[in-house]
């Protein structure tokens, strides 16, 4: 069923480390051969075998309204033929910027950058370079890309300092990265207590979405906003994955929370490798060429990936999120039902059009209590729903997404095919 598949895997892996681009796509955690992909439309993905799949991956999170959509082709081909990129100011830059300010509250002026990994990691460094400090806080759990300060290890408590969890990342780059834990004010609070002025930003995905799908419970981002507000430290509201995907505004603008600096990637680039930072006009304006805080990039606001992620948006109508919110709706009930008529021991969360379902009959709020799921039942779940025609995302740590073309009909069948997975899985 995967003979292709397997071939180009073998092949991919004497050219290119583990065979692939980016380490989740080599399904190291649920085991088995990728399918290799040779295109994708609407909600579909077809292998190089062959076979399609109902997609709830949609590229992490970018292809919000289907893939290989025809008003967003049609735009890049036209911009293609103008020049593929001119390391020169366009007016579709202003345009783009000019949309995403017009939608997310408090964003005031933002930068273009081409992945999310840049957006975190220059984010970081301006609220350094406008407060003057060294140390931000982080939350286990959150991923914020692969620059060295974020990929610091879950510690155990508020106060551990970071210890890298990647061979490369310096002791001293560790040491300015406090971990917190999320959903717990009181892991924020007592490293205040112990670093009162010293904490230049704290950064978070606002639901964390790379532990699964984990909203913010009530009054947590109202908390983190006090704190910062009472010791001079910058909140940023990492939204590369909600930005643009759990309304129209965003997480802050669906949880009414407005942090100081914003970063976006995934849905705004349309597919395209385009991300952003922004935020607060007073410390944007530290950037270069305004000010001092060095940040530049040969591609950015590079005129397919701007026309594609404009494009995007603007598809992206308040009308278009409520038919979002009534498709993720659908399927969250469609699953309850199953998981509640045989009494499965799982829970699952639902944020707009992006969920996670967990193999635990505990709450899920935490990194910590994502450890605690049944991964061996996760993956032999995600294997029971690939086979039969259904592609969930190879980790019981990353989110599900959904698009436009997530119609009920295909809702219906994705149910189907779960009921008939959870019955083998839970039968072995
Ligand atoms: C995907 C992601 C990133 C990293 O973005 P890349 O474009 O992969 O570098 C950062 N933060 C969050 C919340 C993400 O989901």
């Amino acid at each position: 069923m995967l003979e292709k598949s397997q071939q180009l895997l073998q092949r991919a892996t004497k050219s290119i480390p583990g065979g692939v681009n980016s380490p989740v796509r080599a399904f190291k955690s649920v085991g088995g051969t990728p399918p290799f992909i040779e295109r994708a439309e609407g909600a579909y993905l077809f292998d190089a075998d062959g076979n399609r799949y109902i997609d709830y991956v949609l590229t992490w999170g970018p292809a919000i309204i289907g893939h290989a959509h025809p008003e967003v082709v049609e735009a890049c081909q036209a911009a293609m033929a103008k020049g593929s990129s001119f390391g020169a100011p366009t007016e579709l830059e202003i345009e783009l910027a000019e949309t995403m300010i017009a939608r997310v509250p408090g964003l005031d002026v933002v930068r273009l950058v081409n992945s999310g990994t840049e957006a975190c990691m220059s984010a970081i460094r301006l609220a350094r370079g406008a407060t003057g400090r060294d140390k931000f806080i982080k939350f286990a759990g959150c991923y914020h890309g692969h620059a060295d300060s974020f990929l610091i290890a879950a510690g155990s408590g508020a106060l551990t300092l970071g210890t890298p969890n990647s061979p490369g990342v310096t002791a001293g780059t560790a040491r300015d990265t406090l971990l917190a834990q999320f959903n717990d004010l009181d892991s924020v609070r007592s490293i205040f207590e112990t670093f009162p002025t010293d904490v230049a930003a704290i950064i978070l995905e606002p639901v964390c979405g790379n532990t699964g799908c984990i909203p913010p419970d009530p009054g947590f981002l109202e908390g983190l906003r006090e704190l910062c507000d009472a010791h001079g430290t910058v909140l940023i509201f990492d939204e590369v994955m909600t930005g643009f995907r759990v309304g129209y505004g965003g997480a802050a603008g669906r949880f009414g929370v407005t942090p100081d600096l914003y970063t976006f990637g995934k849905v705004v680039g349309g597919g395209f490798p385009l991300a952003a930072y922004g935020g607060r006009e007073d410390l944007m304006r530290h950037v270069a060429p305004d000010g001092p805080v060095y940040q530049a990039g040969t591609l950015s606001g590079n005129p397919i990936a701007v026309t594609a992620g404009l494009k995007t948006l603007q598809l992206l109508t308040p009308e278009v999120y409520e038919q979002l919110e009534a498709a993720s709706l659908r399927l969250s009930k469609g699953m309850q039902a199953i998981i509640d008529k045989h009494g499965y021991p799982m829970t699952q969360h639902r944020v707009g059009a992006m969920f996670g379902v967990f193999f635990s009959d505990q709450t899920v709020h935490t990194h910590e209590d994502v450890h605690g799921c049944d991964l061996d039942r996760f993956n032999a779940f995600f294997h029971a729903m690939l086979k039969r025609g259904v592609y969930l995302a190879p980790s019981q740590y990353e989110a599900g997404f959904l698009s436009t073309h997530h119609s009920d009909e295909i809702i219906d069948q994705t149910l189907e095919a779960a009921e008939d997975a959870l019955a083998e899985v839970f039968a072995a």
